[in-house]
């Protein structure tokens, strides 16, 4: 028979390793309270005319990656669903935020979201069929200054901070403004116009691309292309005096926060909806996945998706590179952490005996492996030196006084003590 293997794209996560997922699981959370978001969970699936308005026809996202099926009609009358594994979840949250009527409380939504995404890509190093975003997003009605480039100032400041809490070193904030989508218009003739006399140059992609949607030609990872993107106009030169007000406000306030970023023209990101601000957090150490985050603002989302005027900035991280960034750094080499003690039960009589005084040190908040009254004692020894920091062994004198005789690893020293002080001996060991 053949062996059955997790599906090409997806895998296993196992210890120690998840230590490290819930970390950084555990800090976002922390980190977005104190900016006070609330958390949103949305399904997994949803019908897939949402990420067809939400995300873009035109997106690789949406043209060649979505794992979608048909759902079976549920009465002959009914035509087949389209359902979509979500590959992102901004369209999602807005969904919801359109549902739930969330715009009638006049308040800004702060929401985050932690969970797995899917997009059938090529996978590689950082790049996977199933991966993990952690992302937020702030909404609301314009009364609410959801518009604000303090908001975005706010997210990109919450986002420096959450990187560094996380222990992620070396990151840069790549920061752009596509302006209004009359401003994109403006700049999508401006570089048609402006690739017409060199488009014959440069690869297949950006020859189409230079016709149906010029502003993707500076996504473009083609080397040979490069030189050429270069002398292209920049989209900054289109943008209105809104759009620059606006841009000039978000720098301003990160400079006063002083979070450090730098201006990559090429920044723009292709969906329909983004307005104004589009940035990406990247790592060198990443490699050609270098992108830990993306995001920017998509004032015409929810009315893209036929809700109320609802503007709003968000971003998500790639959850699985910044476990890679972080694997990569010293401080994470060893994850794995011993218990606290190891009880070792002579003999199987003493089995039961051996759980009860498990429960007792769990209960008193430590970690304690259990071993088996089936083993030697050189058995014993062995695996609780794998596994915890001490040993602890449960023979019938132990039981019958009460005093348990406590091996620490690390020093050596085997010590008697009793029943009632066992718990905080453990948890405070003699200093080496
Ligand atoms: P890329 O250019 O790397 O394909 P993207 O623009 O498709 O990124 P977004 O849709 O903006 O990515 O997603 C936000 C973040 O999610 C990315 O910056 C990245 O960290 C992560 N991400 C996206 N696709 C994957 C994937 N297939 N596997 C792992 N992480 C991913
Ligand atoms: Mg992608």
């Amino acid at each position: 028979m053949t062996t059955l293997k997790a599906v090409r794209g997806t895998r296993d996560l196992l210890p120690p390793e998840t230590a490290l997922w819930n970390r950084i699981e555990t800090t976002a959370r922390a980190v977005f309270a104190r900016y006070n978001f609330g958390e949103i969970r949305t399904p997994i699936f949803e019908d897939t005319s949402l990420f067809a308005r939400g995300v873009g026809e035109e997106t690789d996202i949406v043209s060649k990656e979505m794992f979608t099926w048909e759902d079976r009609a549920r009465a002959q009358s009914e035509k087949p669903q389209m359902l979509t594994l979500r590959p992102e979840n901004t369209a999602g949250v807005v969904r919801a935020y359109i549902e739930h009527k969330l715009g009638e409380t006049g308040q800004l939504q702060k929401l985050f979201y932690i969970g797995p995404q899917f997009r059938r890509e090529r996978p590689q190093k950082g790049r996977y069929r199933q991966f993990f975003q952690i992302g937020a997003e702030v909404i609301g009605p314009p009364s609410a200054g959801s518009e604000s480039p303090l908001r975005d100032a706010e997210v990109l400041e919450m986002l420096a901070s959450l990187l560094d809490e996380l222990g992620i070193t070396g990151w840069t904030l790549e920061l752009n403004s596509v302006g209004s989508p009359a401003d994109r218009a403006r700049y999508n003739d401006t570089l048609r116009a402006a690739l017409e006399p060199v488009k014959a140059k440069m690869c297949v992609d950006c020859q189409r691309r230079a016709e149906t949607n010029p502003l993707r030609v500076l996504d473009c990872k083609v080397p040979a292309d490069q030189p050429i993107i270069a002398t292209l106009p920049v989209i900054a030169d289109s943008l209105d005096d809104d759009s620059k007000t606006h841009f000039a406000a978000v720098t301003a306030a990160l400079d006063a926060a002083g979070v450090p970023y730098t201006r990559n023209h090429r920044l723009v990101r292709g969906l329909d909806y983004y307005t104004r601000t589009t940035f990406e957090f990247t790592h060198g150490g990443l490699g050609a996945q270098n992108a830990l985050l993306g995001g920017g603002r998509y004032d015409g989302l929810s009315e893209a998706i036929g809700g109320p005027k609802a503007p709003g900035i968000g971003f998500a991280m790639g959850e699985d590179r910044l476990v890679l960034t972080l694997l990569a750094q010293e401080s994470n080499q060893n994850l794995t952490v011993k218990a606290d003690a190891f009880i070792a039960p002579l003999g199987e009589s003493l089995n039961a005996p051996a759980l009860a005084l498990a429960r007792e040190l769990r209960r008193a908040g430590l970690t304690i492996e259990l071993g088996d009254g089936s083993f030697r004692l050189k058995k014993s020894f062995e695996a609780a030196d794998k596994t915890a920091r001490a040993i602890v062994i449960l023979g019938e004198d132990e039981l019958k006084s009460g005093i348990l005789t406590v091996k620490t690893f690390a020093t050596g020293v085997q010590t008697k003590v009793p029943r009632a002080e066992l718990a905080s001996s453990l948890a405070n060991p003699a200093p080496e």
